[in-house]
């Protein structure tokens, strides 16, 4: 069963992810990304905004997807910065699996 944990957006503060509730959720990035897949990035940020914190570790292959060409940063409309967001949350997995 998949959880929310309506924490995870703090939690992630300790791998210099603290922009990912300034998303509102245009799509601006989704369709900038050169990876055309599954609304990423934008899907990432959801995910923290929603707490769902075990989607992101039941799928952490998303995030190596990403090739850190900074393209979702420079256009995102707010200050969200998607490109620095997903870097963070390959932080936070690699140090769940250092713990686990
Ligand atoms: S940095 Fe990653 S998520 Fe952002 S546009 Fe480039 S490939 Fe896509
Ligand atoms: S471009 Fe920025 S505000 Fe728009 S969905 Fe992506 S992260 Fe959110």
């Amino acid at each position: 069963m998949t959880l929310v944990h309506p924490e995870f957006a703090e939690e992630l503060d300790r791998f210099g992810v603290d922009t990912a509730l300034e998303c509102f959720n245009c799509g601006t990035c989704a369709a900038i990304c050169p990876l055309i897949y599954e609304h990423f990035p934008r899907k990432m940020v959801r995910y923290i905004q929603l707490g769902a914190r075990d989607q992101i570790l039941e799928h952490p292959e998303e995030l190596w997807r990403c090739l850190h060409c900074g393209l979702c940063t420079q256009t995102c409309p707010r200050e969200a910065n998607p490109g620095e967001v997903i870097l963070g949350l390959k932080r936070f997995v690699v140090d769940h699996w250092r713990r686990n």
